[in-house]
C-alpha cells in the first residue's frame, strides 16, 4: 500500500504516532507530491496514478515540471479532507468550504435560533463536539427563554457548584421567607442561606500561584501505551492498539492534582485558624465543597485560613459572592 501526501513527512497532517504505525504496518509515503492524473486501462478502470513532486504556493500544491511518475495500482482511495453535504436544503448555511461557522454560543453568524456543533464546524474529535453541544444546549435554553446570551468563561469546561451539589445530597438550602423572617442582620445561623458560598466558575482551574506546592509533588502522568501489527501480521489482525490504563493506574491518574482548587479536607484551616472560627460541619450536612464551615461571630478577618489552605479553595471577599 502506497500513500501520497503534499507534505514533507514533519508537516503530514497526522499524528506522529498515525505515520509511525502506517511504516510499520508496512504502508510506504511518498511526501512532498500531488497526484496529477488517474490513468486508467481499456476497460476505463484505474491502472496507475501519476504523481509529481509538487511545491507549495500560497497554500496550493504546484506539480514541478519533469518530476512526474507513476504509482501502479488497482484501487485509489482519495482522502483529501472532510466537509458536510449540505446540498439538500442547507446551502444557506455553508460558510464557502462546505462548513458552518459559529460565534462563542456554538449559533450560526447571523442565524438567530440556529446552532451548529461538531465536525460541521472544523473536523476535530468527539470529545470536542460532545463539549461544543453541551454549550450548545445552553444557548438553546437561553435562546427559548428568550434570555440574552451568557459570556462563556475563558476555560469552558463544565465546572463545581456547591449549590447543586448540596440539592444532589438533599442538603438544598431552607424556603426563604423574608417576611418570616424579620431582621435578618447576620446570616451564620440560618440554614436559608449557604455559608461560605463560592461559586467556583470564575475559576475552574486555580493558578499555581494559589496553590501551596509544597503538598503537591510533581506526580508524572500515568501514560497509555499502544501496541500494532508489523507488515506481515497486519491482515486479520484485530487486536486494540491502544493498551488502556490497569485500574491501579486509572486510580492513580485520577488522584493527580489537577488544579481543581477544591478542598481535600485536609484540616488545615481548622487547626490554624487563630479564633477557632473554622469548624467541620457535621457528617450528615458535609459533602464535596462542604467539610469546613466558619462561624461569623468569632472570624476577624485576618487571612490566616486562606494563607494555610493548599488548595487555593478559601477565597476571602467582601461578600461579593
Ligand atoms: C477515521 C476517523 C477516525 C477518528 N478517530 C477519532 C478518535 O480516535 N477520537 C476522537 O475523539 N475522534 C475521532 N474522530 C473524529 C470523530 O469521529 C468526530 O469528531 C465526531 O464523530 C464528530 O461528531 P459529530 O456529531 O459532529 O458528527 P458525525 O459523527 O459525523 O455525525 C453527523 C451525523 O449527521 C448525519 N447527517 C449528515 N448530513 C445529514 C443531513 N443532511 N440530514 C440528517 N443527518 C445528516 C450523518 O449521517 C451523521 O450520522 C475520527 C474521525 C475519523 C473520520
Ligand atoms: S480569617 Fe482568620 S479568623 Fe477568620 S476563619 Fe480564617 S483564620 Fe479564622
Ligand atoms: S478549605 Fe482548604 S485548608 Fe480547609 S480543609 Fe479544605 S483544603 Fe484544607
Amino acid at each position: 500500500m502506497t500513500l501520497t501526501s503534499l507534505f514533507a513527512r514533519e508537516e503530514m497532517t497526522a499524528t506522529e504516532h498515525e505515520v509511525e504505525d502506517a511504516l510499520r504496518e508496512g504502508v510506504s509515503i511518498h511526501n512532498g507530491v500531488m497526484p496529477i492524473e488517474v490513468i486508467v486501462d481499456d476497460d476505463g478502470y484505474a491502472k496507475a496514478l501519476k504523481m509529481a513532486r509538487c511545491e507549495m504556493v500560497d497554500g496550493r500544491p504546484n506539480a514541478v515540471e519533469g518530476t512526474e511518475y507513476e504509482i501502479e495500482c488497482d484501487l485509489i482511495v482519495s482522502a483529501i479532507g472532510q466537509g458536510g453535504d449540505l446540498s439538500q436544503g442547507l446551502e444557506s448555511l455553508d460558510n464557502g468550504r462546505g462548513l458552518i461557522d459559529s460565534d462563542a454560543f456554538y449559533q450560526v453568524p447571523d442565524r438567530k435560533g440556529h446552532f451548529v456543533a461538531g465536525d460541521i464546524i472544523r473536523p476535530h474529535l468527539l470529545t470536542t463536539a460532545i463539549g461544543q453541544a453541551s454549550i450548545a444546549s445552553e444557548s438553546i435554553d437561553h435562546y427559548l427563554k428568550q434570555e440574552a446570551q451568557q459570556k462563556r468563561p475563558k476555560v469552558d469546561v463544565h465546572h463545581f457548584e456547591l449549590l447543586q451539589k448540596l440539592r444532589e445530597s438533599n442538603l438544598s438550602p431552607k424556603e426563604f421567607d423574608a417576611e418570616d423572617l424579620g431582621d435578618m442582620r447576620g446570616t451564620s445561623e440560618g440554614d436559608w442561606a449557604v455559608h461560605n458560598y463560592e461559586d467556583r466558575a470564575s475559576a475552574e482551574i486555580i493558578s499555581s500561584d494559589r496553590l501551596f506546592l509544597g503538598h503537591f509533588p510533581y506526580t508524572p502522568r500515568n501514560l497509555r501505551t499502544s501496541s500494532g501489527p508489523t507488515a506481515d501480521e497486519v491482515l486479520g489482525h484485530f487486536e486494540e492498539r491502544g493498551i488502556g490504563l490497569s485500574a491501579e493506574q486509572a486510580v492513580n491518574e485520577a488522584e493527580r492534582c489537577m488544579s481543581c482548587g477544591m478542598c481535600f479536607e485536609c484540616d488545615n484551616c481548622v487547626i490554624y485558624c487563630p479564633q477557632d472560627a473554622i469548624f467541620r460541619v457535621k457528617k450528615d450536612q458535609a459533602t464535596t465543597g462542604r467539610y469546613v464551615d466558619t462561624d461569623y461571630n468569632k472570624c476577624i478577618g485576618c487571612h490566616i485560613c486562606s494563607d494555610v489552605c493548599p488548595t487555593g479553595y478559601i477565597d476571602m471577599a467582601m461578600g461579593d459572592h
